[in-house]
């Protein structure tokens, strides 16, 4: 401890110091750290800034504890890059936090969870095939193994398209009133065919009514497919931007629905149903 409050040099260099993985928040990076050398979290930090507190962990002082240079470490750890304010939520855009792919984790012979930034539209890791997690879901964080599942990696191919086609903003959004929508159809067991298998195969049994609870923690995963496939049709510049509607656009909404979703979507017309209620919202009431 340093009565001044300050170190007087840069701190020692650690026994172990584990490398970060890419785009790890500094948290997970400090607690695996700590980990790694026997410390407790806040011993660490003393060791790293000198005193107690929140004083915040530099790249310097972090450069010299790991022996790694401060170029690599902001690489990996985008929160200490200069400019970037961690605490404001957002950090890299179009980025979400998600836990690291615990079968990547585990190659690194890293045993504990480790969370980075990663790009919203990566929600499986192509390395092992493992559901990581969609940005519209936050709330649903638990891995899979999807490797069996070819209409979830499907999905995943034409989510990155999605994403390159209309820029990743657009395509979080899009995402995110899909998602919303599907969630809303599975827990009332609306349009179930593209879901029931994908319940069987990561849960063996399938609830009797085919709904999910609100907030079941497979949702996320199970309505992946006709959530992308519905995106694609919501991110059109044709239906998103709001409009006056013309004779016919309810039924070449439809339409499009039903070709690109594969399911029997049928003209609801009705205020109960999510995604005309969104259809509606951006062009008033069908003539
Ligand atoms: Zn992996």
């Amino acid at each position: 401890m340093f009565p001044l409050g300050t170190r007087p040099g840069p701190p020692p260099r650690l026994p172990r110091p584990v490398p970060p993985f890419l785009g790890e928040t500094t948290d997970s990076y400090l607690r695996r750290l700590a980990i790694a050398n026997e410390l407790h979290p806040d011993d660490l930090r003393v060791h790293l800034v000198g005193r107690r507190g929140h004083a915040p962990v530099t790249l310097d002082a972090l450069a010299a504890a790991t022996g790694r240079s401060p170029r690599a470490l902001a690489w990996a750890l985008p929160e200490l890059r200069p400019g970037v304010a961690p605490r404001a939520g957002q950090v890299l855009p179009g980025h979400v936090r998600r836990t690291v792919c615990w079968h990547c984790s585990a190659r690194r012979g890293v045993f504990s969870y480790a969370t980075a930034w990663q790009p919203a539209e990566s929600c499986i890791c192509p390395d092992h095939r493992i559901w990581l997690g969609s940005a519209a879901h936050p709330r649903q964080p638990g891995q899979y193994d999807v490797g069996g599942l070819a209409d979830i990696l499907q999905a995943q191919r034409r989510h990155y398209r999605l994403a390159r086609r209309h820029g990743r903003k657009e395509a979080i959004d899009a995402i995110a009133a899909a998602a919303h929508i599907t969630a809303l159809w599975a827990r009332h067991g609306f349009y179930r065919d593209r879901r029931i298998p994908l319940i069987r195969a990561l849960r063996d049994e399938v609830p009797l009514t085919g709904k999910l609870p609100s907030g079941d923690a497979v949702t996320a995963v199970v309505t992946y497919p006709e959530t992308v496939d519905l995106a694609r049709v919501l991110a059109k510049p044709r239906w998103r931007i709001p409009t006056p509607i013309a004779a016919g656009d309810l039924q070449r909404f439809q339409h499009e629905v039903r070709s690109y979703t594969g399911i029997g979507y049928e003209h609801e017309d009705s205020r109960y149903d999510p995604l005309f209620r969104w259809f509606q919202k951006r062009r008033g009431r069908p003539r």
